[in-house]
């Protein structure tokens, strides 16, 4: 039986829908999940994602909205559903919560680490930022006094009871688990990172707000006046779907895809909470940049937020899946564009892999030879290497196909198969390019699964069909 796999992207917030700066780590996790799948024929794969849906930023959305809580961060539920669905994302569990599952695990999990003596109750003062839910020290704000991830919301002064986890108790054990790779960090400067926040000390950390400051939560199993600090909940939820799933235990590699504004969360504090609590920790945690729109963060309040289904309806999925992985931000922030999308789709999809396709596709159909059944993945790592993707890079690998499809391309142009009148060597030259397609769609069919049918259609009996229109182009 293969390894099995449990992948998880973070939950998001419910004050809001998601946008196209949420889509990519879905799309990233997804092409990994398919991978295992598709071509190293690993169906012991578990994959979730979901919604993060209590705590400040919505209750107060409920609040402004003039709905109850559980009304808003259902709406909101939907509609990220649906936006997470439009990019195709091949997930088991959509996990909220607000799942009934969930707020028993989170409670089961929160009075382990109570047990264990992990959790005390002290007065907190200090700051909070609201965007980020998480408590600040002066030395995380700017000179202005504000978050530098949410400039636009007003920093909250704290002075209130809370209980504590014994976070600090935990810097020894992180530091093992960091530097021995019993974690792995990827990518590097990430691990540094983390290895330098540990460096510099660990302070205990709230898990409780009192419920007259935030009443939107789990109550704890221990005081009936607080409940679980949102981050505190949050992070549980991938326990939840792992033990129910058979999906948290030693036999299974687990793999967190993250940004990293919530680097720390999951690198440090959940492994921390996991070891009080008696639990696995995870093998990987992937932390990936942010993406930029023409420059700027993409943000409500600066007004250019785009939606995946905005993109996908005006490009296609496959191409949003392409342009978001060879261009989005898997080791540095990425900037983006509507124009700089356009000229790479018209000039990498509609040109590069939908021309060459429909060119060899002509060809070959009406040469009327038999080309043999093709069944994949037959010599897809020719065109992979399965190194970049344990290391995630789907980056490289659609580079490395793109060089292959010009050098297909140029393959046309010099043998001119139009022109062959000698039977036996036209065949040579076709079953050639007939089979690179076959290949090259093979590797792609992770990254696009629609183009893929497609091209599968086409390409995979003996005999060639011309294909549809992969990419039909856009003016811009
Ligand atoms: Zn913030």
């Amino acid at each position: 039986m293969s390894k099995k796999i449990f992948i998880t992207t973070a939950i998001d917030y419910t004050n809001d829908v998601i946008h196209i700066g949420h889509a990519y780590e879905k799309i990233l996790a997804d092409v990994f999940a398919r991978f295992q799948r598709n071509l190293l024929g690993n169906d012991n794969i578990h994959y979730t994602t979901g919604t993060d849906e209590h705590g400040t930023t919505s209750q107060k959305a409920a609040e402004k909205n003039n709905v109850s809580c559980m009304d808003l961060v259902t709406k909101i539920y939907k509609e990220d559903k649906e936006q997470i669905d439009s990019l195709n994302i091949s997930y088991d569990r959509f996990i909220r919560t607000t799942d009934e599952d969930h707020k028993k695990q989170a409670l089961d999990f929160f009075k382990k680490v109570f047990d264990n003596g992990d959790i005390y109750k002290a007065k907190y003062e200090g700051y909070y930022c609201e965007g980020c839910e998480a408590h600040k020290t002066l030395s995380e704000l700017n000179e202005k006094g504000q978050c530098p991830n949410h400039p636009t919301r007003e920093i909250q002064k704290l002075d209130e009871e809370n209980y504590f986890f014994r976070w600090s108790k935990y810097t020894r054990f992180l530091k093992d688990l960091i530097i021995g790779n019993t974690l792995v960090v990827l990518p590097e400067g990430k691990r540094k990172e983390m290895v330098a926040f540990l460096d510099n000390g660990l302070k205990d950390i709230t898990v409780s707000r009192p419920k007259y400051k935030v009443s939107w939560g789990i109550t704890t199993p221990i005081d009936e006046n607080q409940v679980i600090y949102v981050w505190f909940d949050a992070l549980i939820n991938y326990l939840t779907e792992g033990i129910e799933k058979g999906f948290w235990d030693k036999d299974t590699e687990i793999i967190h895809f993250v940004g990293k504004d919530i680097a720390r969360w999951h690198a440090l504090l959940w492994p921390a909470m996991l070891k009080s609590a008696g639990y696995k920790v995870p093998d990987l945690i992937y932390i990936h940049g942010f993406i930029n729109l023409n420059g700027q963060k993409i943000s409500k309040s600066l007004g250019n937020v785009i939606r995946p289904t905005e993109l996908v309806s005006q490009f296609g999925v496959d191409a949003v899946r392409y342009y978001l992985l060879k261009y989005g931000p898997i080791v540095e922030d990425s900037d983006i564009s509507l124009d700089n999308f356009i000229s790479i789709y018209n000039g990498e999809l509609a040109n590069g892999l939908g021309n060459t396709v429909s060119r060899i596709a002509k060809l070959a159909s009406i040469s009327e030879f038999d080309f043999a059944e093709y069944s994949d993945p037959q010599n897809v790592w020719e065109k992979i290497n399965k190194k970049d993707i344990d290391e995630f890079r789907i980056d490289k690998i659609l580079s490395q196909i793109w060089k292959n499809l010009s050098e297909l391309d140029h393959h046309i142009n010099e043998h001119q198969p139009w022109g062959i009148k000698d039977q036996e060597k036209l065949k040579d030259i076709l079953s050639y390019e007939v089979h690179e397609v076959r290949k090259i769609a093979s590797a792609i069919k992770p990254i696009m699964p629609d183009i893929y049918v497609k091209i599968s259609k086409a390409f995979f009996s003996g005999k060639i069909q011309v294909s549809d229109i992969l990419f039909p182009r856009i003016s811009g």
